[in-house]
């Protein structure tokens, strides 16, 4: 072998899955098409739930320094009220997608991963022991690398997916949306925020000092998905929309967008798995897609590690399915919603007007906020505590050493066994599986936890964090159901390894 896991694709989903995987010691190769990072930016920022992925690794200071924290988020262009919601990051990062990558490469090369830029993937041959990927590299060279695994993280036109022949179901496009980062100087305001009109809408957002991202969008025209996008088909339809171009000029980048909505039918097919946009893709509204592809990578990353490593069995990896497949489902579903509260005309302008006046309730806006920011997400494990599958919120401890919090105890991505009431029952039903979980003795900070979609719950004692921050396994004060415990840490960290 080669190395044990290939990636395909060096955007956001890519880079964070490198980064996952390295941290678990796995030996990994990112290659991407390009022959360097382009400068361009679709995504303008990420949500809640990605921002406390990446506090969880200890790699958030360095997305702050450079973004800004804004309360700005909406539903098909009605604002959401971010008050109230139960994180310690309940803001948006407003921060450009090159940005994002920049950071996560940077991150992933620390811990010893490398993107091999200008190979692109043509060619995918499994086998029973692993795969082999022909690649082509620059100067139409043909090279090949065998990994144990490969990824898919090649984007919606996912190479790897479609010589996979995995299907892509779901809803063709019925609107075109341009873009075009470019300069307005006679744009009279700072910025315009999704404006409607007759044909559709537009927006002018702005973007750097002296820069505007232009987004128009027109429906029922379908633009051919191969044929180039131009500055002039921007202007043109700026002018359609808006009767004016705003003096536009000098073109940065210009690209198109839809409202397609498809999801991959499996996203594991033996040795091959899609992650990101190679596994679904939708109308952009909201800003969930990168959120969506980095939150794959840490469902991901760690199962497929344990598998690399030979302690899970491979069916472990199903669960990424399982678990990731209904995610991105309800995403689609709730852009689909968006696109058609946008459409033009005089009914959807009345739609539009009664949701509006329903987000004003406080049920209805939290229900749709935890909706963007992946704050409500529930994975079907074992258990009926309120805490089970859910995300563990990062709440403050007291540990014999000083204090601490939660997400600062998954830095390293391992399994954490946390202990808020002492108990020796608690490591002694562990012992099996002592060298794959930190066991921490903690008290809550808090006696009540936040969770976002149930409210206030009493503080647990006893708590299985998986690495991707979910909780596989919680106690109340009742007790330990111990053949409970050991029956999580065998499904999540794989069978028992006698002392
Ligand atoms: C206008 C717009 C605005 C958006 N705004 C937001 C936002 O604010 N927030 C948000 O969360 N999302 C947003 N999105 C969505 C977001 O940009 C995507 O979901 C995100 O880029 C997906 O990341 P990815 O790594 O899965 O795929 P990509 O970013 O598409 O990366 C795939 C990589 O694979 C490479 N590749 C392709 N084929 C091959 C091959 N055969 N071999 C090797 N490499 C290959 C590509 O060159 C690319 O580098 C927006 C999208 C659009 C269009």
């Amino acid at each position: 072998m080669d190395t044990d896991v290939v990636i395909a694709g060096a955007g956001p989903t890519g880079l964070m899955l490198a980064g996952e995987l390295r941290l678990a010691g796995v030996d990994v190769v990112v290659v991407e098409q390009l022959a360097e990072r382009t400068g361009e930016s679709r995504a303008g920022g990420m949500h809640s739930r990605t921002l406390e992925v990446l506090d969880q690794r200890g790699i958030l200071d360095r997305f702050l320094a450079v973004g800004q924290l804004t309360p700005v988020g909406h539903f098909s262009g009605l604002w959401l009220d971010f008050d109230g919601l139960e994180s310690r990051r309940p803001l948006p990062l407003m921060l450009l997608q090159d940005v994002i990558e920049r950071l996560l490469e940077e991150w992933g090369t620390e811990l010893g991963s490398r993107v091999r830029w200008s190979s692109a993937v043509s060619g995918i041959h499994q086998d029973r022991d692993g795969v082999t990927v022909e690649l082509r590299t620059a100067e139409a060279a043909r090279a090949t690398l065998r990994a144990r695994y490969l990824v898919g993280c090649d984007g919606g036109r996912s190479t790897v997916r479609k010589l996979s022949d995995i299907d892509f179901p779901g809803t063709p496009a019925t609107m075109t949306a341009l873009l075009g980062d470019v300069e307005l100087p006679d744009l009279p305001e700072d910025f315009i925020f999704m404006r409607r009109c007759p044909g559709g809408h537009f927006s002018a957002l702005a973007l750097e000092p002296g820069w505007h991202r232009v987004i128009t969008s027109e429906y029922d025209r379908v633009a051919d998905r191969d044929e180039p996008a131009t500055f002039e088909q921007v202007r043109q339809s700026l002018i359609r929309l808006a009767g004016t171009d705003f003096g536009m000029r000098s073109p940065r980048w210009i690209s198109r967008f839809g409202d397609a909505a498809r999801q991959a039918a499996r996203y594991r097919k033996g040795r091959v798995l899609l992650a990101g946009d190679a596994a679904h893709i939708h109308y952009p509204a909201g800003g969930q897609g990168l959120n969506l592809g980095v939150q794959d990578a840490v469902n991901l990353g760690w199962k497929l590690a344990s598998v690399v490593r030979g302690q899970s069995p491979e069916s472990l990896l199903d669960s990424y399915h399982t678990e990731r497949h209904p995610v991105a489902e309800s995403v689609l579903h709730n852009t689909r919603a968006q696109a058609a509260l946008a459409r033009p005309g005089a009914q959807t302008d009345a739609l539009r007007e009664v949701f509006g006046s329903l987000m004003v309730f406080d049920d209805v806006n939290r229900y749709l906020r935890n909706a963007i920011t992946a704050l409500d997400i529930r994975y079907p494990v074992d258990g009926f505590h309120p805490l089970a599958g859910r995300r563990v919120p990062d709440a403050d401890l007291k540990t014999p050493d000083g204090t601490t919090r939660v997400y600062e105890l998954l830095h390293a991505a391992r399994p954490v066994l946390l202990d808020l009431r002492g108990s020796a029952e608690l490591a002694a039903a562990a012992g099996d599986w002592a060298e794959r979980v930190d066991l921490v003795e903690a008290r809550s900070e808090d006696g009540h936890w936040a969770l976002p979609a149930v409210g206030e719950i009493p503080a647990p004692v006893a708590l299985l964090i998986r690495p991707d921050g979910h909780v596989a396994w919680a106690a109340d004060t009742g007790g330990f159901d111990t053949a409970a415990l050991r029956n999580a840490l065998g499904t999540w960290l794989g069978p028992a390894q006698r002392r």
